[in-house]
């Protein structure tokens, strides 16, 4: 393994950003054996030809900057599911109420009956039952 370390020295490699085209081929093999087109093997080969371009790259600044902009638009993406998760897993033990005035998010325990809420961010009062 130590030619693949050599010549890997200095090159890119990995990242989240390659994380994410594995999963795109992953999704794009199961497709095309649902709908064989050549449209999804020319978008493989190009996803592909991108992928390999990016591990072998030595112009790692420039590699580094394509990953931070996917994390920026893929986080929070990450964190409404995440969000998702923990309302589905806690849907017993709280309710989960937008805010009619300003539409923030609020959790209130349940079973406690009608109770009075204060939006923790404008203060807005509201009565709901849990
Ligand atoms: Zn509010």
């Amino acid at each position: 393994m130590n030619w693949l370390r050599r010549f890997m020295m200095g090159r890119y490699g990995v990242d989240q950003l390659s994380l994410a085209f594995i999963i795109a081929f992953i999704i794009l093999n199961i497709l095309s054996l649902f709908i064989p087109s050549v449209f999804l093997y020319v978008l493989y080969l190009a996803l592909f030809a991108v992928f390999m371009f990016r591990i072998l790259s030595k112009n790692i600044a420039a590699r580094q900057k394509e990953n931070y902009r996917f994390l920026r638009m893929w986080n929070p993406i990450q964190a409404k599911f995440s969000g998702w998760k923990t309302k589905l897993k806690n849907r017993k033990q709280y309710r989960y109420l937008v805010c009619p005035q300003c539409k923030g998010k609020m959790k209130v325990p349940r079973g406690k009956g009608k109770i009075r809420v204060t939006c923790p961010n404008c203060s807005h009062k509201i009565v709901v039952k849990t």
